[in-house]
């Protein structure tokens, strides 16, 4: 029997288990087979506060999952299959194991949105990606596009001018949502040029991508434009789908709690961008971390006390 088990290994599920380990609660981590989270996916982290220079976001996973395991969290990287609030102990099951807890920490983030057009998913790892960190190398010289508008979208953009000769975005309003200073530097870089009121409707090649086809939704209009990648970079689905029926979710699958760490099960807390849409930053999660393991904490605490308070004397 676990006190508290954690699902997911991002700021969030490894800083609820730094203070869960140091509360001597030795927890367990089920950090998903791809450990870290969305900062695994990342290249340069300017706005966690401490590092003056900036820290490449694996580096910073690194770094938390370290100093969780120095207190003692143990961290499998496992996926969680399935589980049972339905009833005490909480039930969490893998595919090897099942494992019973006390309290639950839920932080399984969210994953990349894609847009579901034609040659998408065909093209996946042969010039369309979601990760410029992970394959932005191989575009080297190449005329490289993102989708999207947002700060994600500028992030991989500026990125990918490391590599490609030409950077466009497409996006499908007339403004970035980006914030301002990623805007900025966006609408500044002379790699880059922006194609406003535009989508990509389909994804053009056979066994590579050689190019996209566009639709300019002001005026309906479709063309076809040479491309050697496209990174689609338009926000994030939260990773509840073991949650269903379990946890009560929003119509757009993220948790829903009334104060950002309890949910509809007693016992069972949420911490990071499964619950928050609003802020879904590395150091929001990681306070939201901190303050679930807190809860979860003064929670076993006061069932001990419920316990000892009904022991005949
Ligand atoms: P986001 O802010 O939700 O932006 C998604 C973008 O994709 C929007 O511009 C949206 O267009 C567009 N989009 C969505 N669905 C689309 C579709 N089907 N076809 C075409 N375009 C589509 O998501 P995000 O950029 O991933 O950022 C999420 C959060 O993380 C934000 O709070 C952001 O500030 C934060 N973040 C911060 C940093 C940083 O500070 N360095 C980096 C990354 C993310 P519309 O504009 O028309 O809605």
């Amino acid at each position: 029997m676990e006190r508290v088990l954690i699902i997911g290994s991002g700021p969030a599920g490894l800083t609820a288990a730094i203070y869960a380990a140091r509360a001597n609660l030795k927890p367990l981590v089920l950090a998903g087979g791809l450990y870290g989270g969305q900062l695994m996916l990342t290249t340069e982290v300017e706005n966690y506060p401490g590092f003056v220079e900036g820290i490449l976001g694996p580096e910073l996973m690194v770094r938390f999952r370290e100093q969780a395991e120095r207190f003692g969290a143990r961290i499998e990287n496992v996926d969680v299959t399935s589980v049972d609030f339905s009833a005490t102990p909480l039930a969490v099951r893998t595919p090897d194991a099942e494992h019973f807890a006390e309290t639950v920490i839920v932080a399984t983030g969210a994953s990349a949105r894609w847009l579901d057009i034609p040659g998408e998913e065909r093209l996946r790892g042969r010039g369309v990606s979601s990760c410029a960190t992970c394959d932005g190398a191989f575009f080297r010289e190449k005329h490289i596009f993102v989708a999207g508008g947002g700060d994600s979208a500028a992030e991989e953009a500026l990125f990918l001018t490391r590599f490609g000769h030409r950077v466009t975005v497409v996006h499908r309003r007339n403004r970035l949502r980006a914030s301002k200073i990623m805007a900025d530097r966006v609408l500044a870089h002379e790699k880059i040029d922006v194609l406003w009121d535009t989508v990509v409707h389909e994804v053009l090649g056979e066994t590579h991508v050689t190019a996209l086809r566009l639709r300019n939704v002001l005026d309906g209009a479709v063309r076809d434009v040479p491309a050697d990648a496209l990174f689609v970079a338009i926000g994030h689905i939260p990773n509840t789908s073991v949650f269903t029926g379990q946890l009560d979710l929003d119509e757009q699958g993220y948790i829903v709690s009334p104060d950002g760490t309890s949910t509809n099960v007693e016992g069972v807390f949420v911490a990071g961008d499964v619950y928050d849409v609003r802020y879904r930053q590395a150091i929001t999660a990681a306070g939201a971390g901190c303050r679930a393991a807190m809860d979860a904490e003064r929670y076993l605490e006061a069932a001990e006390f419920k316990v000892s308070s009904l022991a005949p004397l």
